[in-house]
């Protein structure tokens, strides 16, 4: 038999369903209107980083003024809860780029975001999946428009420019290391301290975090190799600035760097595991799990740190390809040389040199090696990595083991 509702019922019933629907609709709009969850600035001299991190994924768009400059970020769906509205509490007065920022609700669905700005600038606007801890986040960085021209020719720029653009490999595969070098000319050291900005590195029982403390050792060792007469020392990053690991091998191809020393502290959940280790790279596998687990996490520092997709359109191997067997050579003869000089200092965590397949060791031209310095997870070594006479300690290792190597190097 064929069932029939009355008019009347018929109405009932859609009006029934028409209220579920609408409460339905209340109760899913409510949930999902986007909660901002944290809000960073990281201002520096090469760009300003402003991160939005969010529990859902942000739908945004933007645009730029003029009279005053200033970027307009209008956020939908998103409710303009306290962390949102602290934004403006963010901005510091160093800020190279934003003079300020004001946080309104524009209607009852957007959030506008107005940065006014201190010059013109280049946003650079993408956004990040989740990785580690962090949640989802919409990133703009903020470059010079008119970059100033600097004294010592940093050519970080406009790497950061190529590698935005997806031009960096192209571009690198285009320097030639110089062939017959001028014997007395002066040794280029590229000192590399690891993570920066977004991406804190490992952190401490006492929270003292990795990115700080690798940052005042290479300024030391900087210093050192400053005073020595046939050594020309630079650093990828001298700042709390995020720099993408492709890029800080770049920035030491440009400056012709003879050697290349990245600078780290470990991390382990067992505590108790302490020790300083060097790493050499290793083309065919890591020389243990650990290294090979050590060398993975050290390579998601882009994602934790925050790259925009262009930067990944070429495949990472590309450059270990071309990693010449003089430069393989050569790395591990600097990395013992550093190790023999670190084990006079602090106990070592693994007797001999470590090799991984780090891709901040993956220039094809100049021996690189990365120095663990100590367990940041080790609650005594913390608290030594804090210490002046400690990080002294380890410049110096460093600087000795360049000189060591400078007498035994092959060419
Ligand atoms: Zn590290």
């Amino acid at each position: 038999m064929k069932k029939t509702f009355s008019p009347t019922k018929r109405l009932l019933v859609k009006g029934i369903i028409a209220t579920c629907l609408l409460s339905v609709t209340r109760v899913g709009f409510a949930a999902a209107m986007a909660q901002v969850i944290a809000v960073r600035i990281w201002p520096s001299s090469t760009y300003t980083r402003i991160t939005l991190e969010s529990n859902v994924i942000l739908k945004y768009k933007h645009f730029s003024l003029t009279n005053p400059n200033r970027i307009v970020i209008d956020i939908n769906n998103i409710d303009l809860n306290p962390t949102l509205k602290n934004i403006s509490s963010k901005v510091l007065k160093h800020d190279p780029y934003i003079k300020l920022i004001r946080v309104v609700q524009r209607d009852p669905k957007t959030v506008r975001i107005v940065i006014e700005l201190k010059q013109g600038v280049k946003p650079n606007t993408f956004t990040l999946s989740p990785i580690a801890k962090f949640k989802h986040r919409l990133v703009m960085d903020l470059y010079p428009s008119k970059p100033a021209s600097s004294k010592d020719d940093d050519p970080l720029l406009a790497l950061l420019e190529e590698y935005k653009k997806g031009d960096l490999n192209k571009k690198q595969s285009e320097i030639k290391s110089p062939t017959n070098k001028n014997k007395n000319a002066p040794v280029i050291v590229v000192l590399d301290p690891g993570h920066g900005g977004e991406d804190p590195g490992a952190i401490g029982y006492n929270k003292t975090r990795e990115k700080d403390i690798v940052l005042q050792i290479a300024r030391r060792t900087y210093n050192l190799l400053k005073k020595e007469p046939n050594i020309k020392v630079y650093m990828t990053r001298n700042e709390d600035v995020f720099i993408p690991l492709k890029v800080r091998v770049a920035k030491a191809r440009s400056l012709h760097a003879d050697l290349f020393i990245s600078i780290h502290a470990d991390a382990f959940a067992n505590r108790s595991v302490g020790g300083s280790s060097v790493f050499a790279l290793s083309t065919s596998g890591a020389s243990s799990s650990a290294a090979s687990y050590l060398a993975q996490t050290q390579n998601e520092a882009d994602q934790i740190g925050g790259v925009s997709r262009s930067g990944d359109k070429y495949l990472d191997n590309t450059i270990l390809d071309l990693v010449q067997k003089t430069t393989l050579n050569n790395g591990v003869l600097l990395g013992n040389a550093i190790l023999n000089r670190m084990k006079r200092i602090n106990k070592l965590h693994k007797p001999s040199l470590e090799k991984a397949g780090f891709a901040v060791l993956k220039a094809p031209d100049i021996p690189s090696v990365l120095v663990e310095t100590a367990f940041i997870s080790n609650i005594t070594e913390e608290k030594k990595l804090k210490t002046a006479s400690f990080q002294n300690q380890v410049s110096k290792s460093i600087v000795d083991g360049i000189k060591d190597y400078l007498k035994r190097r092959k060419n």
